[in-house]
């Protein structure tokens, strides 16, 4: 059979330890044999990075602003044990700030459903994806502890000196604690942005949920945004497409998501979206099951998977031991770049191939071959935990027989 040719490249950044030890395999077993592979390769791992000062964590981001199209491995966020571990020249920030900061994007978190493994909240069918506004509010707060007696005013001030002031409370019975938060406008509206690109990219209606009632300014601005940018740039394309863009409450979102079928996309604020996409990915099953997509609002795509680089089972490979680790959000990640590329470039067998990948995936798994860490939560009878390698050619046999 001839390889699947590509006409541009998708931007390939590697990653760290466990991760990077099963994206290779992942290209030398399910990939490099059906796909020319083009890809123009970003070497992130945590050595290279501090070697080029973190040049090439920027340097990737400015090539998927060019090309379109990302995927990542995991990547060590260092904190003081790498420094030491790596011996590094600072403290690096995490790759994924840098380039979702360079790309103004959203995060998308999206399970992997199998049969066999079923989600705790039993009518969910469909998955449901989670977008987080990853921008300011309690994340970029200002606090204090106040004393009795003390007042706490809100003053803001213009170029000129004028000053706007509110008293938030006088403490006249108590000591007690005050908080100031903010958002942008222009934050919340390239978030609206992402969000309703890959709702017309998904076929999948979008849900916004806020506290607008209670926060009639804050919150309510964001209901605002999203509903000026629905009318003005995304209503005809939803009409179109035949979704919908639905704004309630938080209170009211979380009790209609308990009772969903699934299949539609969940914009949160900050601090909302932190608390319930763990909440979802523990709900779905496994955190090595969720995949990870970054949005710009300008259409370009970077594809991952939601969890790290798994150092657990790293060290233990570095021993020289099998590891058992879960590539399945990792291939994911290289299916959606590969459908995602094929798709602007119109190559519809590279679009195929990713479909028919994602497939024999989860009928393997179906077929009761699968990773330890699933073992645990399948509900199949007959079911063999193998390890990372083996659960690869598995899914390379099934392909090859489909
Ligand atoms: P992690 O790598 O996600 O692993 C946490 C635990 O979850 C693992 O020890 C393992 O549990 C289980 N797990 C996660 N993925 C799995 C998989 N694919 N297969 C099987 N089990 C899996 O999180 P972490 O240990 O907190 O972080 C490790 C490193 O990853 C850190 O340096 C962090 O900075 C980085 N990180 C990167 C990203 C990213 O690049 N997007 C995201 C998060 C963390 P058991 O040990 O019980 O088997
Ligand atoms: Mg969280």
């Amino acid at each position: 059979m001839d390889k699947i040719k590509m006409s541009t490249p998708i931007v390939e950044l590697d990653g760290d330890e466990m991760t990077r030890v099963l994206w290779q395999w992942i290209k030398d077993i399910l990939i490099l044999p059906y796909i020319d592979l083009k890809s123009e390769y970003y070497d992130l791992g945590l050595e290279y990075r501090d070697q080029t000062d973190d040049k090439v964590t920027v340097d990737a981001a400015e090539a998927i602003k060019k090309y379109g199209v990302g995927v990542k491995c995991a990547t060590i966020t260092p904190n003081a044990q790498r420094v030491e571990e790596y011996n590094l020249k600072q403290m690096w920030k995490s790759p994924n700030g840098t380039v979702r900061a360079i790309l103004d994007g959203t995060v998308f978190r999206e399970p992997v459903i199998v049969n066999g493994i079923k989600p705790v909240v039993s009518n969910w069918e469909k998955p449901i994806i989670i977008a987080r506004h990853a921008y300011g509010d309690v994340y970029k707060n200002v606090e204090f502890k106040v004393n009795k007696g003390e007042t706490a005013e809100l003053v803001i001030t213009d170029e000129q000196g004028n000053t706007r002031k509110q008293t938030i409370l006088t403490f006249e019975k108590s000591d007690g604690i005050v908080q100031g938060l903010h958002n942008i406008d222009a934050s919340i509206e390239s978030f609206a942005r992402s969000c309703f690109e890959y709702a017309l990219d998904k076929n999948q209606d979008l849900w916004f949920s806020s506290k607008d009632t209670i926060s009639k300014t804050y919150d309510h601005r964001f209901k605002d945004i999203f509903a000026d940018i629905y009318e003005a740039e995304y209503k005809d394309k939803f009409e179109k497409a035949g979704i919908e863009y639905f704004y309630t409450l938080i209170d009211d979102a979380v009790a209609r998501v308990i009772r969903s079928k699934g299949g539609y996309i969940w914009a949160c604020k900050n601090y909302d979206g932190d608390v319930m996409s763990d909440m979802l990915a523990t709900a779905f099953g496994s955190l090595a099951m969720m995949t990870s997509v970054l949005v710009s609002p300008d259409g370009k795509y970077e594809y991952e998977a939601a969890h790290g680089t798994v150092t657990r089972h790293f060290y233990k490979y570095r021993n020289g031991e099998e590891t058992s680790t879960n590539p399945v959000a990792t291939i994911f990640a290289w299916t959606g770049a590969l459908r995602k590329r094929g798709s602007i470039d119109g190559i519809d067998a590279l679009v195929k191939y990713a479909d028919k990948m994602e497939e024999a995936t989860i009928k393997t798994i179906e077929n009761g071959i699968m990773t330890k860490d699933l073992i645990a939560l399948s509900t199949l009878e007959n079911k063999k935990g193998v390890n990372s390698k083996d659960f690869l050619l598995a899914i390379k046999e099934t392909f090859d027989n489909m």
